[in-house]
């Protein structure tokens, strides 16, 4: 593997020891010993950055950091931030602030600041806030290990934010837990460019992995980490494979091939990128998911052009006509963006048509929020917060009736669900589980002490509404399916 700056070079590496006097594990890097310590993560933002999250503590666990939920028993702290939209900025920025008072309290805290805005912004951080030790970017989280080094060398105050420029991204999957699910980084970046989005500067280029060596990544967590569930993730998962003329359908179909993967899903999807090929593919993939998260941004053709979108609500429409033809079992949803700079109130009944007609599943939505560095940070006639969120609550509102109308359609099926986890509700003890189709069941034990984590389980749905889903339960497969079929 050729090294850049965002994968290891050949500095010291990390061997362990157990001490003769303590018998304690002692992980020697370089010429520093680390002694067994614990890390405390906040982790804001996508579904990457929680990925991202997992490689950094899986790293960190070779050298002698373990994973803490309590703050006061932390010996380094760290951010792993979002710069998506203000909301997450706003609480990080205000929890950063406290940890002014947590190292008072603490003599030798570490904190550290990773990910979206420390790679626009790390500089000013480490500046700004006296008592941050080290900021680093999203493309150097494979060198955590020799960034702490440094911070406990004493050499604290830095910011790194290059880029990896090795010829391939290259890596190899790294997961911090014992469940069946992964998440597996595909593609990073993205070369799009919407007016209003801050990942091309936050994430950089899009490059992709060679499908090869993504196949052989996913059979070594099939056959050595048990894993039966894998998520594809990128910015823009269905541009994947471009520059090495591979494609995401072509890997979905040899990810077909490994026994023992029950389910494989993929996200986020630009519909710009959907091509017939891949739309086949949901139609003959029988691990595949039969459900697809494509976000639409608005139903209005001219704010998609202000947005640079490249596509117009009738080709997205056309795709979800096709997809649904592909496969007629397959459930679909979308990210809204509302009040975009300028949006007429007619803009936004166009986005409110969309959803009459696309019927989705669920969708995301969030107000139009101001990036700086993006081309709408320049546009005329921001909208104000009043009627950004307004518009907001009108889209939730009018999907919500949209969605409690297709959920009632579940009553009298039964699904297979992989169980995730139990919670009370209304004082009574039920699991819950996602099915094929991304939707989340609650099902009641046929006793209190049953354990069904991780089981494969069939569900019959016997009431459901816009928001939740209950159901009984029909079949208990345990940990392991014997059949590929879902
Ligand atoms: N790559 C995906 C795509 O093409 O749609 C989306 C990735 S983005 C991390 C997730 C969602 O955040 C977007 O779909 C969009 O709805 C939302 N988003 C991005 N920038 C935003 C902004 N400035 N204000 C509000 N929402 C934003
Ligand atoms: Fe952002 Fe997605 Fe557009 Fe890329 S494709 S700029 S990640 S919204």
């Amino acid at each position: 593997m050729s090294t850049g700056l965002g994968t290891r070079g050949a500095g010291p590496r990390e061997e362990s020891f157990i001490d003769p006097v303590s018998g304690q594990k002692i992980v020697k890097m370089g010429d520093m010993e680390f002694p067994p310590r614990k890390v405390w993560m906040k982790t804001f933002g996508c579904q990457m950055n929680y990925h991202d999250s997992e490689r950094i503590l899986s790293h960190l666990s070779d050298l002698n950091f373990e994973h803490t939920e309590e703050l006061d028993q932390a010996d380094m702290v760290l951010f792993n931030t979002c710069a998506i939209r203000d909301l997450s900025n706003n609480k990080f920025y205000s929890q950063l602030g406290e940890m002014k008072h947590a190292k008072k309290k603490k003599n030798g805290l570490v904190v550290g600041v990773g990910g979206c805005v420390a790679q626009t912004e790390g500089k000013e951080l480490v500046k700004k806030y006296k008592h941050l030790d080290f900021a680093f970017g999203t493309d150097v989280i494979d060198t955590i290990n020799d960034m702490v080094f440094r911070v406990y060398a004493g050499d604290n105050k830095f910011s790194i934010n290059s880029w990896d420029r090795s010829e391939n991204f290259s890596i190899e999957t790294k997961i911090a837990h014992g469940s069946p699910q992964a998440f597996v980084n595909i593609i990073k970046g993205c070369n799009k460019y919407c007016t209003y989005c801050i990942v091309p500067y936050t994430r950089g280029k899009e490059r992709s992995r060679k499908l090869d060596e993504v196949v052989t990544d996913i059979k070594k967590l099939v056959e050595y980490q048990g894993i039966q569930e894998v998520t594809l993730l990128g910015q823009n998962v269905n541009s994947y494979g471009k520059e090495n003329n591979e494609s995401l359908a072509q890997l979905l179909m040899e990810l077909e091939k490994i026994n023992g993967l029950e389910l494989v899903r993929y996200t986020t999807s630009h519909p710009y990128d959907v091509s017939d090929e891949l739309i086949a593919v949901h139609g003959s993939a029988k691990k595949l998911s039969k459900h697809l998260h494509l976000p639409v941004q608005s139903g209005s053709a001219t704010v998609l052009e202000r947005m640079h979108r490249e596509y117009t609500p009738e080709h997205f429409l056309g795709l979800l006509e096709k997809l649904r033809k592909a496969n007629p079992e397959i459930v679909l949803s979308t990210d809204i963006i509302a009040g975009f700079v300028n949006e007429t109130d007619e803009e936004h009944r166009d986005t409110l048509k969309l959803l009459d007609i696309a019927q989705f599943d669920f969708i995301y939505a969030y107000a139009y929020s101001l990036r700086a560095k993006t081309r709408a940070e320049k546009m005329e006639d921001l909208l104000k917060d009043e009627i950004r969120f307004e518009r907001l609550r009108e889209i939730q509102a009018h999907q919500l009736k949209i969605q409690d109308k297709i959920r009632q359609s579940m009553v009298g099926q039964s699904y297979r669900v992989l169980v995730e986890d139990f919670g009370t509700m209304g004082g009574t003890k039920k699991w819950k589980g996602r099915t094929n189709c991304n939707r989340i069941v609650h099902f009641k034990p046929l006793n209190e002490e049953m354990d069904y984590k991780w089981h494969w389980v069939d569900v019959l749905v016997n009431s459901a509404t816009a928001l939740s889903c209950q159901g009984e339960l029909l079949v208990d497969h345990g940990r392991r399916l014997n059949t590929l079929n879902h």
